[in-house]
């Protein structure tokens, strides 16, 4: 295995980072394990898993309703997460970040909240042909019970957003814009903040889906002026059922609660009930407490790596599985988008990709293969499924050879 590599004259010592992740020095099926399911989940580093060890350990304990010493330490850890996802978005202030259990329930809290207040008969939301189902259903849920319309921006064969479109879609019905960042099925980067500019020209508010971005790329929520913005802790290397969803302080304010109960209220009689200020408002009951202090270990384990370096190192990456994949007869890769993530997703001739992920199995190597919960992706390309093989910043070029020998192999005997 290549031991450090270089990014612009600092070394990315590949090995050091791989011992940070204890799950990745495994065997499956005989041998060792080849992790290229990135982009469905992240694995964690000592830190993130020491930290929610630690939380049981020794700090476990409901948090903002104590007045003991463990409650007091839990609460303080908690909120301290909130500056730390403050800072690593950039926004304005820790009332414009709410804990969720991941970015399907920060969209659904905005499509209840933000949605039914402000979607009426007639009214329209536009997505886009990449969508999440997470990203599609909420609306059509919304849609059907507000009598509304969900349209569609489409994309073209690359995986690209057709922008233009937004011309013949946008009207004054137009209520909001929800928006991958980055394809899951594709590994499109979407120009955001284009998007967000048209948006804004036409009072339009938007709501990013940055589930697949937050790990991957820069993702400054003042510099983009998005409204809202969603991610899952899971795949920034943190624990699962951990989310954020951002949201600009207004817009916050204005909207009602989603979910009643503890934390959420300031004062309950059988009269009435006032509800708690920001962010509180929008997190009733005993959230992930763990999970959320073990987010903010995720965050700094990235940031200590440094963004940029996962990134230079992933488009290597990307660049060389790309290059070695579009070798092979018969593979046709899906998403050609000029600006990507390490997303590579293809299909080869009638073989399914089922089959193809069962064989690269038995060699170790785990990708994904399906819909990825993105059916309108698979019926524009007239296909069922992908085979997609996604990199973090801990994979390698030996991983990448690996794959492709793997991949060889399994479509000859498959063929
Ligand atoms: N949006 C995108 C682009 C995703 O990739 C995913 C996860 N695959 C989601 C939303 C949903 O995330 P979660 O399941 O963590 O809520």
């Amino acid at each position: 295995m290549e031991t450090s590599i270089k990014l612009n004259n600092e070394v990315f010592d590949i090995e050091k980072i791989r011992s940070d992740f204890p799950i990745l020095h495994q065997l499956v099926h005989k041998k060792p394990l080849c992790y290229l399911d990135n982009a469905a989940s992240t694995q964690k580093p000592k830190v993130v898993i020491d930290s929610i060890s630690d939380f049981y350990s020794t700090t476990n304990s409901n948090i903002h309703r104590g007045v003991h010493f463990l409650s007091e330490k839990a609460t303080q850890n908690y909120e301290n997460t909130r500056t730390t996802v403050k800072d690593f978005l950039n926004a304005k202030s820790e009332k414009e970040i709410i804990f969720t259990s991941g970015t399907t329930s920060s969209i659904n809290l905005i499509a209840n909240t933000y949605g039914r207040k402000n979607v009426n008969k007639g009214d329209e939301i536009i997505v886009t042909n990449m969508e999440h189902h997470s990203n599609i259903v909420p609306w059509q849920i919304l849609c059907e019970e507000k009598n509304a319309n969900l349209r569609v921006l489409p994309i073209n064969n690359n995986g690209e957003l057709i922008l233009e479109k937004f011309n013949e879609l946008i009207t004054e019905r137009t209520k909001l814009i929800s928006v991958v960042h980055v394809s899951n099925s594709l590994g499109t980067i979407n120009p955001i903040k284009k998007i967000i500019e048209i948006a804004h020209k036409n009072n339009i508010p938007v709501l990013v889906d940055a589930a697949q971005s937050i790990q991957h790329l820069e993702v400054d929520v003042q510099k983009l002026d998005c409204d809202f913005l969603a991610f899952s802790g899971h795949k920034i290397y943190g624990p699962t059922g951990v989310g954020v969803l951002y949201g600009k302080e207004n817009l916050l304010e204005e909207m009602p609660p989603f979910m009643g109960g503890g934390d959420m209220i300031s004062k309950v009689t059988f009269e009435e009930t006032t509800f708690n200020d920001l962010p509180f408002k929008f997190e009733a009951g005993t959230g992930n407490i763990a999970g959320v202090i073990g987010l903010a270990a995720a965050i700094d384990y990235v940031k200590s790596i440094g963004l940029e370096n996962i990134n230079k190192h992933e488009a290597k990456l990307l660049n060389s599985a790309t290059e070695k994949l579009s070798e092979i007869k018969g593979l046709k890769i899906i998403g050609t988008a000029k600006e990507k993530t390490s997303v590579l997703s293809f299909v080869v001739g009638n073989i399914h990709p089922h089959d193809i992920g069962t064989f690269l199995d038995f060699e170790g190597i785990a990708i994904r293969t399906g819909h990825h919960c993105t059916q309108p992706v698979m019926d524009y390309y007239k296909i069922p499924a992908t085979s997609r093989a996604s990199f973090a910043f801990y994979n390698t070029f030996d991983e990448v050879d690996h794959l492709t020998s793997a991949l060889k192999k399994t479509i000859e005997v498959l063929s």
